[in-house]
């Protein structure tokens, strides 16, 4: 027998424009595309990923059973370039936020003036709950399924939440063998000894760090003096704090899914890496004090860094905040209610697309020296990548501070008018 729903339906799409992040990222383009003065036909053209594919992926576990995941790829706009973007493993992937997360790549990617679209993918599983074996043929399979739709001038793969180098190595194997042949291009973020990039592991959070030099600038702030709090201690948030670190910023508080943990005096970070490098938990770090995620928000910090997923900046925690700079290094951290927050409180945020477009930029270079078959050193790659990244940055300021908008305005101005300009070039706007 169907069972009504209980939940009062306008409760129900509250909750759901609220957490979905594609009804936000629809919203934001539509806002800019009208502060900008441009025809709402812009807005329509933007709004929807070209093109999605929704993968079956039955995997023959451990125990012998069939168990059929689900897997999404993602093409949003091709127009400057081939699509590209991560893949993530994770159970609260879903199509929308896979189709919100490809648009912010086609965003991220134009703000830094990179020849390439947006793409993303992802696979409903909590990869923790996998054996190697078990993840292995997942990654393969899931590859396998997406080959008709991706390629090095089509669709570039690449690392995001929960998926690593080794993954990539997996992914790629099984592509090259499916052509027949090494097509090292087809994918970026892999193990150097495969056609890796030097500091493609690094570029996330060095390219973080980048924003929040600038940022301090801007706002006259002392990095040497100044604290932070950050929200995740992945790739990005540990690379981050690595970065922040030998600046000379104290980060006194840090939270992942194990817990989190608080010194006064700010953590020496080289030790808390090689801690989780050895296996430790977090939470389990002894020369520290229990810190709760709900206690990081208020933290008396100069800066506040949420480099996990989406919807963690929202109504309840946001008014917490005390710091003067939010740097977005996950993608979509922010609701537009904890935003609204953000901007009562005059808060300099740095936002997802421009924040943490260091690693689809060193993808970029990744991709071009597979083309090339020749291969940089890192000194040359962190080069380009700081060039690319305080030209973006600037790029999103000037305009801030010739509109009065902010930082997040400013960056979806800036790449809405560089899509803009390539739909024109195509004679798709008449
Ligand atoms: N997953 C990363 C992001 O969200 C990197 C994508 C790439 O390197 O293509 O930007």
């Amino acid at each position: 027998m169907y069972v009504k729903p209980t939940k009062d339906k306008a409760e129900a799409d509250i909750t759901t424009h609220q957490k979905n992040p594609y009804d936000i990222v629809k919203n934001l383009l539509k806002d800019s595309v009208t502060s900008l003065g441009m025809n709402e036909n812009i807005y329509h053209l933007l709004k929807k990923p070209m093109r999605v594919l929704e993968v079956s992926i039955p995997i023959r576990m451990d125990n012998g059973n069939i168990r059929n995941f689900t897997g999404f790829r993602s093409q949003h706009l091709d127009i400057l370039g081939p699509t590209k973007g991560g893949i993530r493993f994770h159970p609260d992937v879903n199509v929308d936020e896979v189709k919100a997360l490809s648009i912010w790549m086609s965003l991220k990617s134009a703000i830094l003036d990179l020849p390439l679209g947006g793409g993303k993918g992802g696979v409903i599983v909590d990869p923790d709950e996998l054996s190697e074996r078990e993840l292995e043929t997942l990654s393969r399979s899931y590859i396998e399924m997406i080959t008709p739709i991706i390629g090095p001038q089509k669709d570039i793969p690449a690392p995001d939440v929960n998926t690593s180098p080794e993954v990539m190595g997996w992914m790629i194997d099984e592509y090259d063998k499916l052509r027949g042949y090494n097509i090292p291009g087809m994918l970026t973020g892999k193990p150097i000894i495969i056609g890796g990039s030097e500091g493609r592991l690094s570029a996330t959070g060095r390219g973080v760090v980048f924003t929040i030099r600038e940022a301090a600038k801007v706002l006259d702030i002392d990095l040497n003096e100044s604290t932070a709090a950050l929200q995740g201690f992945g790739n990005v948030g540990s690379m981050t704090a690595k970065f922040l670190y030998e600046l000379g910023v104290k980060i006194v508080g840090i939270t992942d899914a194990s817990g989190g943990i608080y010194c006064e005096d700010g953590f020496h970070i080289p030790k808390l890496l090689s801690f989780v490098r050895e296996g430790g938990v977090l939470s389990e770090y002894q020369e520290a004090e229990s810190l709760s995620n709900e206690d990081l928000f208020g933290l008396p910090v100069d800066i506040f860094i949420p480099a996990a997923v989406e919807n963690q900046i929202t109504e309840n925690t946001a008014p917490a905040i005390q710091a003067k700079i939010v740097a977005e290094a996950a993608n979509g951290p922010t609701t537009p209610e904890g935003d609204k927050i953000l901007e009562e409180k005059g808060t300099f945020v740095i936002p997802d697309i421009l924040c943490n477009a260091g690693g689809v930029t060193v993808s970029y270079f990744e991709w071009v020296q597979n083309a090339m078959n020749f291969y940089w050193k890192e000194e040359e790659v962190n080069q380009k990548l700081e060039e690319r990244i305080v030209e973006g940055f600037q790029n999103v300021l000037k305009l801030k501070e010739k509109k009065h908008i902010r930082m997040r305005e400013a960056a979806y101005s800036v790449g809405i008018q560089h899509i803009v300009k390539a739909f024109e070039a195509r004679g798709r706007t008449k």
